[in-house]
């Protein structure tokens, strides 16, 4: 679904080079619960951002489900990632002066062949699938942590994605909101096949899913599929 070859990102500001990832070469199989852990620097966002066509690598293939990326045209990409990828952010990223359904809403605001009916109807299902229906017409700040970030799960995945990536979607909340979070992750994934790659410092987090990369300094350090996952199934 992914495929990372031979992935380089160097970023240079003013004179100084930040080698931020090196030698990356990554395939993250279709249907696969996927977490990367490193610490605070190693270059996980940047990782996720070069997947989620939002960086661009100084070297190396981004493939994303069989499609070499060879144009890094602002609107070929835009539509790439409309098609195929939501993300999730540790901070939500919500717009606060638009309600739960507005927020939900938005990515389809860029999609002329939706109606603003089925945009509405689209995204109460998302927000039925996270268990929010009850909310569509609050505010974000009305909301618990756990709750805005059901919110941007919805939002995430009013397009249909076949692909999530999650940055630290736990990082701001207590456990138990955290573990609510990555039963709706689990369940897309088991259920629907979302292929989920997420980001966590969270070691109880990454041994919930199936396989868990860690990275040092830029460059991939272990590649391992997780056993305890595999018992519970
Ligand atoms: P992580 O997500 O693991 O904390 P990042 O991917 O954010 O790591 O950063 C990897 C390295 O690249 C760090 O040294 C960081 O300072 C640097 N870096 C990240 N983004 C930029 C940027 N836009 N400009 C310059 N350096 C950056
Ligand atoms: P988080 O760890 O929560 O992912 P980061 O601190 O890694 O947040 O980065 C937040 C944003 O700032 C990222 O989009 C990254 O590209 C940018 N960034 C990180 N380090 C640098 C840097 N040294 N210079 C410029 N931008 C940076």
């Amino acid at each position: 679904m992914i495929t990372l070859s031979n992935i380089e990102k160097v970023y240079q500001t003013k004179s100084i080079e930040t080698v931020a990832l090196q030698h990356v070469n990554l395939r993250v199989p279709k249907g696969e619960f996927l977490s990367i852990m490193g610490p605070s620097g190693c270059g996980k966002s940047t990782l996720l951002n070069i997947m989620g066509l939002l960086d661009v690598p100084s070297q190396g293939v981004v493939e994303i489900d069989g499609q070499a990326i060879t144009s890094y045209k602002d609107k070929e990409l835009a539509h790439i990632r409309n098609e195929k990828i939501g993300f999730v952010f540790q901070s939500y990223h919500l717009v606060n002066d638009l309600s739960v359904l507005d927020n939900v809403e938005l990515p389809l605001l860029y999609r002329s062949s939706v109606s603003a009916s089925d945009r509405t109807k689209l995204a109460k299902t998302a927000l039925e699938k996270v268990g929010l229906s009850a909310r569509t017409k609050h505010f974000p700040a009305q909301l618990s942590g756990g709750q805005r970030q059901r919110v941007a799960i919805a939002r995430a995945l009013i397009g249909q994605p076949q692909i999530i990536l999650a940055d630290e979607p736990t990082g701001n909340l207590d456990s138990v909101m955290g573990e609510e979070i990555m039963n709706i992750l689990l369940d897309l994934n088991r259920q629907d096949g979302t292929t989920i790659v997420m980001v966590t410092h969270d070691e109880n987090m990454a041994q919930k899913t199936e396989r868990l990369v860690r990275f040092f300094d830029g460059q991939q350090v272990s590649d391992a599929k997780v056993f305890a996952n595999n018992l519970q199934q």
